[in-house]
C-alpha cells in the first residue's frame, strides 16, 4: 500500500480489464518516473473520448460520427453482412483484410445464464437492416464458444425463412476462445472457408 493519491491511481488503474495489481503498480511509478510522459496528453484522450466516440447508427461499430467510416465507405460491398457480438471484433476482422462488406455488432451473445436473450442485443436491427433485400450473404462471426455458437444458431434459425445465404466460419479457430485473439491468418483463413448453415 501507497500513500492517498498514489494508492488511489493505482488502484483505478487495476479497476481497467486484463490489469492486475502488479500492472496498475508498473503503470503508476512508470508516470511517476518518467517526466517526459505526457500527462495531459492522456488525460484529454480520455476526455475526448468520452465525449465523441460512440456506436454507429448503422451497425453498432465505434464511431466519432453518426456513421462510422465502413458503413461509409462506398466501395465496401453491401450485399455482405458480417455479425459479431463485439465492436473489437470488427477491428479484428479488419485486420485480416479478407472481408470487404459490412458488419452488424450484437452488443454481445445469448447467455441463459448472464440473462442475455436476443431482444438485450441489436438483433431487431439486424432484421430491420435485411428487410430491403440488398443482402444476399450473412456471416456469422459470434465466438467460438458456447454463447457464440447458441447465437449463431438461433440467427441461423431466425433468417432461414429469407432469401439470404447464411453462412458461419470455419473450423480452426481456438474453441471456447475470442475472436479478437485470433491471429490474423487463422481468421482470414476462417472466413475463406465459411460454410453454409
Ligand atoms: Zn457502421
Amino acid at each position: 500500500m501507497y500513500d492517498g493519491i498514489v494508492q488511489s491511481l493505482i488502484d483505478e488503474f487495476g479497476r481497467l480489464p486484463g490489469i492486475g495489481p502488479k500492472s496498475a503498480q508498473r503503470i503508476t511509478f512508470h508516470i511517476l518516473q518518467t517526466p517526459s510522459f505526457d500527462v495531459s496528453r492522456l488525460a484529454e484522450l480520455l476526455t475526448e473520448v468520452r465525449e465523441k466516440v460512440r456506436f454507429c447508427e448503422i451497425c453498432g461499430n465505434v464511431s466519432e460520427q453518426d456513421r462510422c467510416a465502413i458503413c461509409r465507405d462506398p466501395r465496401r460491398d453491401a450485399t455482405l453482412i458480417c455479425v459479431v457480438e463485439d465492436a473489437k471484433d470488427v477491428s479484428a476482422i479488419e485486420r485480416t483484410r479478407e472481408f470487404r462488406g459490412l458488419y452488424h455488432v450484437l452488443g454481445g451473445a445469448i447467455s441463459p445464464i448472464a440473462g442475455i436473450g436476443p431482444d438485450d442485443l441489436r438483433v431487431a436491427q439486424l432484421m430491420s437492416r435485411l428487410a430491403d433485400g440488398t443482402v444476399q450473404e450473412v456471416i456469422l462471426a459470434t465466438n467460438p464458444n458456447l454463447e457464440g455458437e447458441a447465437t449463431a444458431a438461433y440467427l441461423s434459425r431466425l433468417l432461414t425463412s429469407m432469401q439470404i445465404t447464411v453462412t458461419r466460419l470455419a473450423s480452426g479457430l481456438p474453441v471456447g476462445g475470442d475472436l479478437e485473439y485470433a491471429d490474423e491468418v487463422t481468421l482470414g483463413r476462417a472466413f475463406e472457408g465459411r460454410r453454409a448453415v
